[in-house]
């Protein structure tokens, strides 16, 4: 039906065939036509500051959707952040997480992805892991550290920097500027309803996942080299080990990898749509 759902759409848009398209509609009427056409509406990036509904638009989801609520049966978390970020609000607990890359290259498809258990692919059995039904459900979500997004922490753009305080950062510690770009993390820091995070039962492990191309001393050469061994970059991140790696490219950057993929690398948090740095 996407067809026809593309049509009907395209009467509420200046140009149907370009991505990320202002639009006239509220989520409120959107959810109505999805539905004509059989499809599920997911809010993407939920919490990211320039087009989001919680960075952008509202606290809670329900003050969009109203008694529709009950039909957005998932969030996307996006890049800058995770399930236990997303779990400080309580809206969110009989909601389905989805990790997706976001990706608007070929390059960075599978920088974030869901393990799904399902029948067979088809866009019904991916309806019902996202809905948790039958036994179908997401297994595992895998996502960068949200610190390495682009909109983790707030951004200060006088100082062109993030800022990596403990609480919601409104003003900068640097300048006293207000000049600021919000953080994913500051934003949920304001917003949430929960004292701590705590993911309900349902809820699947969230798994860190370092694409080679964050890691420091990783360049194109070397992925090159590592794709001709090992083939894919998810059996390089998640299943070689340091010996491996080692043997393909020198101790320095297998250890730099190992670090990266094993959480032990420190990481400056992004901000302001600029990623986040390992600096091992
Ligand atoms: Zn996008
Ligand atoms: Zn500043």
């Amino acid at each position: 039906d996407i067809k026809a759902f593309s049509k009907e759409l395209s009467k509420h848009l200046k140009n149907i065939t370009l991505s990320t398209q202002h639009s006239d509609l509220s989520g409120y009427e959107l959810i109505d036509i999805v539905e004509k056409y059989n499809g599920i509406l997911i809010p993407a990036h939920a919490f990211t500051p320039h087009k989001s509904y919680y960075g952008n638009c509202v606290d809670r989801l329900q003050y969009i959707f109203k008694e529709k609520f009950d039909k957005i049966f998932a969030i996307e978390l996006g890049l800058s952040s995770d399930t236990s970020l997303a779990d400080e609000i309580s809206e969110l607990e009989t909601r389905t997480f989805l990790t997706n890359s976001d990706a608007h290259s070929l390059p960075r498809i599978a920088r974030e992805y869901n393990k799904m258990l399902v029948e067979d692919i088809s866009f019904k059995e991916i309806v019902k892991a996202i809905k948790n039904e039958d036994g179908r459900k997401i297994l595992a979500n895998y996502g960068l550290d949200p610190k390495l997004g682009k909109y983790h922490r707030s951004f200060c753009e006088d100082c062109n920097d993030s800022i990596e305080i403990t609480e919601a950062a409104t003003t900068c510690p640097r300048c006293g500027g207000v000049n600021i770009t919000f953080g994913v993390f500051d934003r949920i820091e304001l917003i949430k309803d929960k004292k701590e995070s705590k993911s309900p039962k349902h809820r699947p492990p969230y798994i860190y996942q370092v694409p080679l191309t964050f890691i420091p001393g990783v360049g194109g050469k070397t992925i090159d080299k590592l794709l001709d061994n090992f083939e894919t970059e998810m059996n390089i991140l998640h299943k070689a080990s340091q010996d491996d790696i080692e043997a393909v490219v020198g101790e320095k950057i297998a250890k730099n990898i190992i670090n990266a993929t094993t959480g032990n690398a420190k990481v400056h948090s992004g901000g302001g749509g600029v990623y986040g740095k390992v600096t091992i």
